[in-house]
């Protein structure tokens, strides 16, 4: 049957068309797939790209991770801007726009970090980068960003920072943290010809807890001597931990004879603390050694120094009582 019909031959316009149109189809079908891998990368990067027409006013696109990270739908930003400013921290809000008008400036704002409050009321941190996309037409201002959940990061760089300034076994300031606050502390104090003191307080016999009842009793003894210091002190006074059995603390704003008092409250309270280990009950008791600024071309070391003397005095004279060095 096949051998009567004629070969199709058709004119060679129309088979331009049809690779023409074969042609469409495939560009079609790769741009579809190029559409599909975009919109899949911006979904599962951790991050809102945006885009802002800066004279009007109005956000023109958003990625799907601003419903994520918000918790807000994109279509009400899109409609209205503000649902972007509603979400930022009060606090935060002033810089958040002050560092946005800055790109007008910059081109480029890459170190913007601020906070927003989620529809479900979490708490997130953000670094929203900004960039002026000029169009080319140069009539308008677009300016596109990508804003960052970096929340994580942030509770990670606290906790780092908690670790690097804490002493683990007392939960107090550890010896550099302590004396970076101190040192702060001091230079203010003798900006303002305000008073400072500086106390030191060793525990007695400390070598004996660990020789009689164990290291970990000693280590609960630390413990509860930081609780006490810490529960001593006033607001705005500083403790720490700076040696095994060794503790400090800096008062702003008050002369020696002031301090004095926080020193014996400290003192009578480690007094009354009681201990029992597998039956025994035992107390201790710390010398301290304090002192305030005397000298006008004062350093915080020749108030350490003292402090360290009148501790040491204390021992001396005895144990268990406060020497004014
Ligand atoms: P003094 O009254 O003269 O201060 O005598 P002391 O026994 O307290 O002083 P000494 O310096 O001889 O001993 C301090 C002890 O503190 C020695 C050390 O084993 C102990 N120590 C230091 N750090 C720690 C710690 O983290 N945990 C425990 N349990 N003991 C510690
Ligand atoms: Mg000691
Ligand atoms: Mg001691």
């Amino acid at each position: 049957m096949l051998k009567n019909t004629p070969p199709f031959n058709p004119p060679p316009e129309a088979a331009q068309v049809l690779l023409a149109l074969m042609h469409a189809q495939g560009e079609v079908a790769r741009l579809s797939e190029r559409e599909q891998l975009i919109s899949s990368l911006l979904d599962s990067v951790n991050a809102v790209l945006w885009a802002f027409d800066w004279e009007s006013r109005q956000m023109l696109y958003v990625s799907p991770a601003y419903e994520r990270i918000f918790g807000r739908p994109a279509n009400l930003l899109l409609a209205d801007y503000n649902q972007w400013r509603d979400s930022i921290y009060p606090d935060d809000l002033d810089y958040a726009e002050r560092s946005l008008a800055e790109v007008l400036v910059k081109g480029a704002v890459e170190d913007r970090e601020y906070r927003i409050i989620a529809a479900d009321g979490q708490v997130r941190w953000l670094s929203d980068k900004c960039f002026i996309n000029q169009q080319a037409d140069g009539q308008r201002l677009i300016v596109v960003g990508m804003a960052e959940d970096i929340t994580e990061k942030k509770l990670l760089e606290g906790e780092l920072q908690r670790l690097a300034t804490t002493d683990v076994l007392t939960q107090s300031s550890n010896r550099r943290h302590f004396f970076d606050c101190a040192s702060q502390a001091f230079d203010k104090a003798r900006q303002e010809g305000a008073p400072l003191s500086f106390l030191l307080l060793d525990i007695d016999d400390f070598k004996q807890v660990n020789d009689t009842y164990g290291h970990p009793e000693g280590d609960l003894v630390l413990q509860r001597i930081a609780d006490s210091g810490k529960a001593a002190l006033r607001r705005g006074d500083l403790f720490g931990r700076i040696g095994g059995e060794e503790f400090a603390a800096v008062f702003p704003g008050c002369t020696p004879e002031m301090a004095m008092q926080v020193a014996q409250r400290l003192q009578r309270e480690i007094q009354r603390l009681s201990f029992s280990h597998e039956g025994h009950t035992y107390g201790v008791t710390v010398s301290q050694g304090l002192t305030g600024m005397v000298e006008d071309d004062e350093v915080l070391d020749n108030l350490f120094a003292r402090a360290d003397a009148a501790m040491y005095e204390a021992k001396r004279k005895g144990k268990n009582q406060i020497v004014l060095g």
